[in-house]
């Protein structure tokens, strides 16, 4: 009976959706985090760190949101901020009963990034990722099986890098946490540096 009511409780989470919202067409699928609505809007997903262009992974990540969103209606559910530094829109998006954010958390094509004060799902974006990443579905079947000695921080980006990245070394003290592992920081909602890639096999080309 508890699973049972565990099940519908999760369920209900998941095909939740603002009966009240408009909704508008995706027309154009920029990144795995952001969608070009028919209304002019630019929506980037809450929770959800993929790469930008010229990363490794963009264009998997985009082709993974893409297959989601496509041409198909949207409804938007926000959290506490609602839009970012760049003026774009910070959503929940659904694409008929499908939580996109979660989707893509779950199939492996973006990374958990929990940004206070937007953290309503966070404890289902991790968990989704633990799934994910321990059945190496999407960019997880490239995890570089080793950990670095520890990793350097930003409290402020909520993004985590290798020790030896520049843009880490740049940070000062006070700006820092320290995790001794991935799973540490990846449990904490943090994100990796899509420059010296700490999650992921080492590029040929090192950031210097
Ligand atoms: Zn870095």
């Amino acid at each position: 009976m508890k699973h049972k009511l565990f099940i519908c409780a999760l369920l209900s989470l998941l095909l939740y959706k603002p009966l009240w919202a408009e909704q508008f067409v995706a027309n154009k699928v920029v990144s795995g985090e952001l969608v070009k609505l028919s209304n002019g809007d630019k929506v980037r997903y809450i929770g959800v760190d993929a790469p930008a262009d010229g990363s490794i992974f963009f264009e998997e990540s985009r082709q993974a949101n893409k297959k989601l969103v496509d041409r198909k209606l949207i409804t938007k559910e926000y959290d506490v901020r609602h839009k970012d530094g760049n003026g774009d829109l910070l959503g929940y998006v659904y694409a008929g009963d499908v939580f996109v954010n979660a989707q893509l958390l779950k199939n492996g094509f973006g990374i958990a990034y929990i940004v206070p004060p937007n953290q309503k799902y966070a404890d289902l974006f991790i968990s989704l990722q633990k799934e994910a990443r321990k059945k190496r579905r999407g960019i997880w079947a490239f995890e570089d099986p080793n950990d670095e000695a520890y990793y350097i921080a930003s409290k402020g980006s909520r993004k985590f890098h290798r020790p030896n990245c520049r843009f880490a070394r740049a940070l000062s003290f006070d700006k820092r946490v320290i995790f001794r592992t991935r799973d540490e920081a990846l449990s904490k909602g943090y994100s990796q540096d899509w420059r010296c890639n700490p999650l992921f096999k080492r590029q040929e080309k090192e950031i210097k």
